[in-house]
């Protein structure tokens, strides 16, 4: 008889579960909340370490509902789902039920919300924006401050709602500040008369070319790294965004006048990830990420019999890291299944 498990989320590590799974002759039904997959790559213009154009990992995984036979469900949530002698009856928001041997969570993450940092201005000051912001103007080709002038003087800001005790998230987001490098330098390459500072508490740059990268920004872009944390910003009559850093290299506080500010938004738990672990009864840790059964050797195992996560729903994961842990949570489910056994 053949197994049919129910994907939940259609961003990256949904998307390698699904295509994995069908590959090995079981069924899938995969459900996306919007309207396309491909989740937040689908705003990203390129990727670090090696500044790889987004769309050549957006077609590859295109590829995988084109090539394989999976029920793709679009702009569609899951509103129940219990567990039942051996099988999971899941209710959708369109008011279908499926019935499945087995779930994986593949929810993602969500960005931090910047306006929660009021002493940014995100939100308030035009030409505040986030990474993503950035990514969007990288895409449109054109990066220009509200009144259509180019900025001369970026900053970004790193951190913003990770290893923050107001913002209630402890964890470093890890991906943070390899990503303002690679804006950095992107800045600097399309914007060469510009000048671009990154002002970070401590640099996390431990993934395979990061730490070239970093060298790279400083030698080749001329990108200037200031340790300190930038506690506020202001804008000026001029229309300039003035804000105030302690330096902690330095030892001494720090105004500067800049034209564009970049916060480096981190990550946290999905909002879908949140209502499925409430209906779905699904442990999370105090980071808010779903809790693994074992961080060594169950990362892919949930508190739930039949239950498995995927990707970034667990903890701060870069691509190559959420594709490995898609294949990882594809092999818990044909152990599980005993496919191939009977
Ligand atoms: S990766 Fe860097 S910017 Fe992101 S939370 Fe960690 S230290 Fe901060």
């Amino acid at each position: 008889m053949r197994k049919h498990v129910v994907v939940i989320g259609g961003g990256v590590a949904g998307l390698e579960v699904a295509g994995q799974l069908s590959k090995v002759g079981i069924d899938v039904s995969l459900i996306e909340k919007d309207s396309n997959t491909g989740g937040h790559l689908n705003n990203w213009h390129r990727l670090f370490p090696d500044r790889r154009k987004s769309s050549e990992v957006k077609k590859y995984l295109d590829g995988i509902t084109k090539n394989n036979d999976i029920k793709l469900l679009t702009d569609t949530t899951i509103e129940e789902f219990k567990r039942t002698n051996n099988h999971f009856s899941i209710t959708t928001n369109r008011g279908k039920e499926l019935t499945a041997d087995a779930v994986i969570v593949a929810t993602g993450f969500d960005l931090f919300k910047s306006a929660r940092k009021e002493e940014y201005g995100y939100g308030i000051y035009n030409n505040v924006i986030t990474s993503a912001d950035l990514e969007k103007m990288f895409s449109n080709d054109k990066i220009v401050l509200a009144n259509g002038n180019v900025p001369e003087i970026i900053g970004l800001v790193h951190c913003v709602g990770s290893r923050d005790e107001k913002a209630g998230n402890f964890y470093c987001s890890k991906l943070c500040c390899v990503t303002a490098v690679k804006q950095a330098i992107e800045l600097r390459e399309y914007l060469p008369g510009s000048k671009v500072f990154c002002f970070y508490m401590d640099m996390r740059m431990g993934g395979a070319f990061y730490e070239e990268l970093y060298r790279e920004a400083q030698e080749k872009w001329g990108v200037s790294f200031i340790r300190g944390k930038v506690s506020e910003a202001s804008e000026t009559i001029e229309n300039k965004l003035l804000i105030k850093v302690e330096d902690t290299l330095a030892g001494r506080p720090l105004k500067m006048k800049l034209d564009m500010l970049v916060l480096m938004a981190g990550m946290e738990m999905s909002d879908g990830g949140k209502k499925i672990a409430e209906i779905g009864k699904l442990k999370t840790g105090e980071n808010r990420f779903f809790a693994a059964n074992d961080n060594h050797f169950g990362s892919n195992v949930s508190n739930v019999k039949g239950v498995f996560y995927a990707g970034t729903c667990t903890a701060p994961m870069n691509i190559t890291e959420t594709i490995s842990h898609a294949r990882a949570a594809v092999v818990e489910v044909i152990d599980y299944l005993k496919v191939g056994e009977n």
